[in-house]
């Protein structure tokens, strides 16, 4: 199945839970979660989410996950299959896969003010790695690597809005960041715990096991 192209406040909706893909509206009261808190189609008004079945929920946990990182099926499915392959906790390797996404990065770096953003960057070319550039937004950063901006990014306002408001949040602490340099790294993998995600991940580790 290929990327989903439709409104993505309904894939929140469908949630049931705000996913932050769209940035800065999703603080906002403009939020479609905010405003329209029931499921998404014709007959969402009214209707009350029913006791999930166990199968039920470790899918919308996938689903969710999935879709807060922009991740086709496949795309999704290979990464969880090289974290099973690793040492460690399986939910926790796929977690921490997520995160060393080249995109993800330049997200959590706050140069782009949602994945989506991020991975238009990358894709457009603006994004360095150790002072090259690379446009494929699954590349895997490595702990040390140096990520930086062209300097048309550096002056685009959807960055420089980015950066003011990625000024005033908690930074996270496995990333370094520059932000008059626009540059940043990663210091070390992540752990669980640094990961800002409401995420169950064991029963994305279940439904793929089943
Ligand atoms: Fe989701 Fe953001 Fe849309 Fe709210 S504004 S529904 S959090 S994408």
């Amino acid at each position: 199945m290929g990327r989903y192209t439709g409104p993505v406040c309904r894939l929140c909706r469908r949630e049931g839970e705000k996913l932050f893909l769209k940035g800065k509206r999703c603080f906002t009261e403009k939020c479609a979660v905010e405003r329209r808190g029931y499921p998404p189609g014709e007959h969402g008004v009214g209707r009350r989410r029913r006791r999930q079945s166990e199968y039920a929920l470790q899918l919308r946990e996938k689903q969710k996950v999935k879709r807060i990182y922009g991740l086709g099926e496949q795309q999704f499915s290979n990464l969880f299959g090289r974290a099973a392959k690793l040492p460690g906790i399986t939910g926790e390797n796929l977690l921490v896969g997520l995160e060393s996404r080249l995109d993800n990065v330049v997200y959590r770096l706050g140069f782009a003010p949602s994945r989506k953003g991020a991975r238009q960057l990358v894709r457009h070319r603006h994004v360095r790695v150790n002072g090259g550039t690379v446009d494929v937004p699954s590349y895997e950063v490595s702990p040390g690597e140096e990520i930086s901006l062209s300097s048309t990014a550096s002056e685009m306002p959807l960055v420089r809005e980015a950066v003011a408001d990625s000024k005033n949040r908690d930074r996270l602490t496995w990333l370094g960041v520059d932000y008059d340099g626009l540059k940043g790294r990663m210091l070390e993998r992540p752990s669980r715990t640094d990961i800002p995600l409401a995420a169950q991940e064991q029963l994305i580790v279940e439904l793929y096991s089943k």
